[in-house]
């Protein structure tokens, strides 16, 4: 399936289309239509509750989106966050100048210098993607977005290009607030502003973006311990190390293995991170990777950065990453502001050093729509597992008549007083509305009929077998919760 075919159902479906279309839109951005919104909502609660639930001394803030210049110039980005883009001598425009040379080599340089760009353009003679004109030599643009602020433009700020600066600038307020421990996990899901020289694939590149990102803060000294790790330490991770690149081979190593050349603490949410996408989000296996990133590609501050890759229509695309960030936000933050990042801990003075595990909202979606949509001879299904599919399940009255439809809302209040996302249709033939449900990738629909009215029992049909079983009213919130979480059809009820 490609870019297009999936902005397509996205659009005819309800699930994301362009922002502004009705001026011509912008590109790179987008709105979320009724089920993307759905999705998006149950990825960020699953996320929330996930990750921080990973430790006491983890939580949640909410910061701006739009931030002090200083503070992005202590974090560097007004000095370095920048994009090497290629102008065309004879029709002017202007591309990023890696994603120019990828088009037309089929290999990837990002992270490649501005130099080498401008040699590998003259090597190949790379021309022009629109005129076929000359090339500039490469330069840079800075891909955070300036604001202004007040009626004389007083206060310089830009738009956040990352969430997390929103969390390092709480930090030591956080500190005290949380009665000096470590480590401390302050989490924010929130918009990311970048503007991006050639926005593309949809959610994969856009230039305001959601990201859920959590930095820990902890003790450099401990790096080489995590208390449960033995929890994990005989858990396979997959990795695609630099090493393999040529190979293009993808190693299956435990965890006890990986910590001969990674850190405990990294390691340990290198397999909470895995499980997440495995275990809740249900992605195969083997469409998950992380890949080590070279010293080129890695940012300048990153000790140890894996991306988190799923496989979709366009290989393996960066969804997330893990990246140990050492210092260097703090470090930048004390240096800028004159204010004493460091603590007093286990009695020793220090500055936290910072692991941060970041995941694009957007580019996970859009990888789940396209891993779990499938077309089968007589219908489209997305087969999307109960922890994201945008309702939990569908109630249908038979037909609407002879007091199916009183009953069918009862059953569907029920249902959403116990908190199940529930949608409810009465019209049209039922076989429609089955089908309308798979290919919105509902996984459970229920079924109110005659039978209803005489012995309480109602028809639970799965998206996915397009089986059937009866169930006892009373049983069906315990049923559906555990048809949601996974359990087979069968072992719920009667088949029909
Ligand atoms: P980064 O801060 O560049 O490491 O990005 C963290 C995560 O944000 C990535 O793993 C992506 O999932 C997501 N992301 C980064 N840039 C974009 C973008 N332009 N559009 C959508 N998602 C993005």
């Amino acid at each position: 399936m490609n870019i297009d075919k999936i902005e397509d159902i996205a659009k005819r479906r309800g699930f994301f289309w362009r922002s502004s279309e009705l001026y011509g839109g912008i590109s790179g951005l987008y709105d979320y239509a009724h089920l993307g919104k759905l999705i998006k909502r149950k990825l960020e609660n699953l996320w929330r509750a996930y990750f921080l639930g990973l430790d006491e001394n983890f939580y949640e803030i909410e910061t701006p989106y739009i931030v002090h210049a200083n503070a992005l110039k202590a974090s560097g980005h007004v000095d370095s966050f920048v994009d090497p883009i290629a102008k065309c001598k004879k029709c002017g425009a202007t591309e990023r100048a890696d994603h120019i040379i990828e088009d037309q080599l089929k290999e990837s340089f990002e992270g490649s210098t501005a130099e080498e760009l401008t040699e590998i353009i003259k090597k190949h003679n790379i021309r022009c993607p629109k005129c076929k004109g000359i090339l500039e030599s490469v330069g840079t643009l800075n891909m955070m977005f300036p604001i202004e602020i007040g009626a004389n433009a007083e206060t310089k700020a830009y738009l956040l290009p990352e969430t997390a600066q929103g969390a390092y600038l709480n930090f030591p307020r956080e500190f005290e607030c949380l009665r000096k421990k470590m480590p401390i996990g302050l989490a924010i899901i929130g918009r990311a502003y970048r503007n991006e020289i050639s926005p593309r694939n949809a959610l994969i590149r856009m230039r305001e973006f959601t990201q859920a990102e959590l930095q820990i803060f902890f003790d450099p000294d401990k790096i080489n311990e995590h208390p449960c790790f033995a929890d994990v330490e005989d858990y396979k991770l997959r990795i695609f190390p630099v090493a393999n690149r040529e190979k293009k081979h993808i190693d299956e190593i435990t965890c006890k293995e990986l910590v001969k050349r990674l850190p405990k603490f990294y390691v340990y949410h290198m397999a909470m991170i895995q499980k997440f996408y495995l275990d809740i989000l249900k992605i195969p296996r083997d469409k998950f990777r992380f890949k080590e990133l070279s010293d080129e590609e890695k940012a300048f501050y990153n000790k140890y950065h894996w991306d988190i890759e799923l496989e979709i229509d366009i290989g393996f695309k960066e969804v997330a990453g893990v990246h140990y960030r050492t210092d260097h936000d703090l470090k930048g933050h004390e240096k800028v502001s004159k204010q004493d990042m460091s603590v007093f801990v286990d009695d020793k003075k220090f500055v936290p050093h910072v692991l941060e595990l970041s995941f694009g909202i957007d580019r996970n979606i859009y990888a789940m729509l396209v891993l779990f949509y499938e077309e089968e001879k007589e219908r489209a299904v997305f087969r999307f597992p109960g922890s994201v599919s945008p309702y939990d399940a569908a109630v249908f009255p038979l037909v609407s008549k002879d007091e199916l439809p009183e009953k069918a809302c009862e059953i569907k209040k029920m249902l959403r007083s116990l908190g199940f996302t529930v949608f409810y249709d009465e019209s049209g033939s039922i076989g429609r509305r089955y089908r309308r449900m798979d290919e919105i990738g509902v996984p459970a629909s229920i079924t109110v009929d005659h039978q209803t009215l005489k012995d309480s029992t109602v028809t639970l049909r799965d998206r996915d077998s397009m089986k059937q079983v009866r169930i006892n009213i009373k049983d069906l919130c315990m049923n559906l919760r555990k048809f949601l979480d996974g359990e087979e059809l069968s072992k719920l009820g009667k088949a029909v």
